[in-house]
């Protein structure tokens, strides 16, 4: 047998999601083989994975980085206005604080399985481009822990100013370091000439596009379709909330998911944020109709959006959380949901597939869960995430205490069961 090749790792024992057993051999940052009793030089470096359960790592295609971690400095009445009202206080957040809570946000991500991460930052009239670069600067300080992609969330213009002057600000956050086109023209006094003029910059830099629309029950706000039908193929273009497609009736919401999978535009669903604001009266729980969608070939991931801020006053930075609120809310199963929190989210980002397949990068992580139990109930429990091949955090769970012999012993009996005849 050969010596190792640099950077060679194999993990024994993992438990795939179909269930079966496998060992994983990951090379120079990518996955070389997976089978069962994988034959390596002796020196191979080795992690014995005991049937933990093994992922692609998470995705977070849509977080609000500069506004983690404020919930405690005002809170909002529980509806979208309320929220973006305490928000204005925010803009006034010193840049050492926004690196700060950006910084711990990382922390929370990285330890949660997430190497990838989209994250949505305020520029406009009042904040300029100082969060895109405060942002910008996390994001170099953290590149060997996670890939972070910035989308230049451009507010709206002053009353007497128009929307093709104003987007002179949107092209300042591009030159700050901002990666992606970003807004929320359904909030926006002229929501279509605010879609057309961001669409314009995207189109001009030659950069994605990803907007909050119609993060509203009413389906007279439905920019949605308007974006459907423009979107140039040249630029990749994401659709964010997209709440009001699950008022319309079911003819109107398939013939716009065909428009959408036809054109290659993805669509990001945010369920504890809109959970949250858009509950009352609604048909989807906030959610857009994901089962059509998903039926009509629509590439859709799922996010967090907010956490712990003004719009939404929990969360953990777990993509588990959001996969398990998927399940309840919109009915998906474990491995649907699980999807739309791994390698949906790559897609939408245009990163390459990563996770346990022979080819695939090896940015995994392996999650501590009962063999019968479901996958979304791992919160909690013990993670290993790998970025690259490369060990960057490991969460072990030890619970001490007359609970712990309990647990020993249930775990004995069960075993001596599984054994007998
Ligand atoms: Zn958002």
């Amino acid at each position: 047998m050969t010596a190792p090749a640099a950077g060679e790792l194999v993990l024994r024992n993992a438990r795939l999601l179909d269930g079966s057993r496998a060992d994983v051999l990951i090379t120079g940052g990518l996955v070389a083989a997976v089978g069962p009793g994988l034959a390596v030089a002796a020196a191979t470096p080795c992690v014995d994975l005991s049937g933990d359960l093994l992922l692609g790592a998470f995705v977070e295609p849509h977080l609000h980085l500069d506004k983690v971690f404020t919930a405690d400095r005002g809170w909002s009445d529980g509806s979208l206005r309320g929220a973006m009202t305490s928000y204005q206080r925010l803009l006034a957040a010193p840049t050492p604080d926004v690196i700060g809570r950006a910084r711990h946000g990382v922390a929370a991500l990285v330890r949660n399985g997430v190497t990838t991460a989209r994250v949505h930052i305020g520029c406009g009239r009042l904040a300029g481009t100082r969060f895109v670069e405060a942002i910008a600067t996390v994001r170099e300080q953290a590149a060997a822990l996670i890939d972070l992609q910035i989308v230049a969330h451009l507010g709206g213009p002053a009353a007497d100013q128009h929307w093709h002057s104003h987007t002179r600000l949107l092209r300042d956050a591009l030159d700050a370091g901002a990666d992606v086109v970003g807004g929320n023209p359904s909030l926006e006094a002229e929501p279509e000439a605010a879609l057309d003029a961001l669409l314009d910059v995207a189109v001009d830099r030659g950069v994605p596009i990803d907007l909050h629309l119609d993060e509203t029950m009413d389906p007279s706000v439905f920019l949605l379709r308007r974006l459907a039908e423009q979107a140039p193929d040249s630029i990749p273009v994401t659709a964010s909330h997209c709440v009001s497609l699950g008022q319309h009736p079911g003819s109107v919401v398939d013939e716009v998911a065909e428009l959408l999978a036809r054109k290659s535009i993805r669509v990001v669903t945010l369920p504890a944020t809109n959970l949250y604001l858009q509950r009352a009266g609604s048909r989807t729980g906030g959610l857009p109709p994901l089962d059509r969608l998903l039926a009509a070939g629509v590439e859709v991931a799922a996010g967090g959006d907010n956490v712990q801020d003004p719009f939404n006053p929990t969360g953990r930075l777990d993509p588990l959380d959001t996969a398990g609120l998927l399940t309840l809310a919109a009915g998906l199963d474990a491995a649907q949901a699980i999807r739309l929190v791994t390698d949906a989210g790559r897609r939408v980002m245009d990163r390459p597939s990563a996770g346990p397949v022979a080819g695939s990068v090896a940015d995994l992580v392996a999650l501590r869960t009962p063999e019968a139990g479901s996958p979304l109930a791992a919160a909690g429990a013990g993670r290993r995430v790998w970025r690259r091949g490369r060990l960057v955090a490991e969460t072990r769970c030890t619970v001490t205490g007359p609970v712990a012999a309990w647990s020993a012993q249930t775990r004995q009996q069960r075993s001596e069961e599984a054994r007998r005849p």
